[in-house]
């Protein structure tokens, strides 16, 4: 394929889909942008905005949540909206227990990989003051990012507009619902063509005949979160808990076992505390994890009050009134695959299931689809 003058379709404003759009457009072709809603409302503006390097798989998915952060930080620099930080992380431990498990991590060849080292509570408070509460320790990542989720997509997609205006155009409330080779078609029935094709829908990865089969290779992932009004101190670093560990993959190698169980509201929920400020000041704080759907309508105020608490804990003060609570479903590769990527059609790339990392690994997602479809070298 020889991008220059060659057009693309990319289906789906979410970051994967969006990540798309800048790579295509970078590599020389004239993109369609399509998007079923006005603007989009799915994981991508639900999420963290964590660029979450720490922890990532060893192996494909710790390569690709690195080289998606150096072109986070790279694009941060060039289009502000985007809101890159490179602020680290602290994994906060609050029992001794938990220390031991940390320190033992810290002494892995796995820390090593993720520049991440053990902290004692003094170091901590140096880190980052606002961890004023109840703290044994802290892993620290240098590495991890954070991005701002409401803004990022669609800073770049301005961007794109502004900046290769000819060879780039946004279409909301264009729902598609078919592929064919070379092309797509949506409810409206108008068909859309393109040399190259990428259909990012999320966690709709079901609703086209062509998808379909692909769907028992994945699930989604509902996820319970909420935002505070603004706290009255600048955290350094996104936070974690100690029951992060148990879902990270990075930590499969270390023995978790001192954690002992979760609490039952934690084990219920699948629950882990992730807090990230915004830059107005507010906390982002989360989350839980549901696996069987049919998924609750409802939000569950018990795992709210427990992330509260735990938030409270650490940071040693009480939090500002929430301002918005919400739930976000993202999709997932069963198989532990960084996601998965399918030529549905002639042409025609599935390309979704970046599960809980998606944010972090979007723009390495994006330049390796580009590769699989003889797009670039
Ligand atoms: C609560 C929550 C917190 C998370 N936190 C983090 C985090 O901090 N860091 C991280 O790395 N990851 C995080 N994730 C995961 C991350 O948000 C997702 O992996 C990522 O946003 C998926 O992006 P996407 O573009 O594939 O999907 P989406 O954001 O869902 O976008 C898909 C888009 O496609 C559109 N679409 C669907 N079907 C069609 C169609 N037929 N025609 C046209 N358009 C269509 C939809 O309207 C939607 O706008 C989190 C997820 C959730 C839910």
């Amino acid at each position: 394929m020889t991008p220059g003058g060659a057009r693309a379709l990319v289906v789906g404003a979410g970051i994967v889909g969006t990540w798309h759009a800048v790579e295509l457009v970078e590599a020389g072709f004239r993109v369609d942008h399509l998007e079923a809603d006005a603007a989009p409302t799915g994981a991508s503006v639900r999420n963290f905005g964590l660029v979450w390097v720490s922890g990532r798989r060893t192996g494909p998915e710790l390569d690709a949540a690195r080289r998606a952060r150096r072109r986070w930080e790279e694009i941060g620099a060039e289009v502000p909206g985007v809101g890159f930080r490179a602020n680290g992380s602290l994994t906060v431990a609050t029992s001794d227990a938990e220390r031991a498990v940390m320190v033992e991590y810290a002494h892995s060849s796995q820390a090593a990989d993720r520049a991440a080292a053990f902290l004692d509570p003094e170091q901590v408070r140096a880190c980052n003051p606002a961890v004023a509460g109840d703290v044994a320790g802290a892993l620290h990542c240098r590495a991890d990012g954070v991005v701002e989720p409401r803004r990022a997509a669609g800073a770049l997609r301005e961007h794109l507009a502004q900046q290769a205006s000819d060879r780039y155009c946004f279409h909301p409330c264009r729902r598609v619902s078919a592929a064919e080779a070379h092309g797509v078609r949506d409810t409206s029935g108008t068909r859309w063509a393109g040399d190259l094709v990428v259909v990012a829908p999320g966690a709709a990865y079901d609703q086209l005949s062509a998808t379909a089969a692909f769907a028992p290779q994945l699930r989604r992932v509902r996820l319970q979160m909420l935002e505070t009004a603004p706290y009255h101190r600048a955290l350094t670093t996104s936070l974690a808990d100690a029951d992060s560990l148990r879902y990270y993959p990075a930590y499969e190698a270390t023995s978790l076992g001192p954690l002992g169980d979760q609490s039952a509201v934690a084990a219920e929920h699948h629950l882990q505390l992730l807090l990230v400020q915004r830059p107005d000041g507010g906390l982002t704080v989360g989350d839980t994890h549901a696996y069987d759907e049919p998924f609750d309508f409802a939000l569950r105020e018990d795992a709210s009050e427990e992330l509260l608490a735990r938030a409270h804990r650490i940071l040693g003060t009480e939090l500002p009134p929430i301002r918005r609570r919400w739930a976000g479903v993202y999709a997932q590769c069963r198989d532990g695959r960084v996601c998965l990527r399918e030529e549905i059609a002639p042409g025609v790339w599935l390309v979704t299931g970046p599960g809980g990392r998606g944010m972090t690994c979007a723009p390495a997602i994006a330049a390796d689809t580009l590769r699989a479809a003889g797009a670039v070298t």
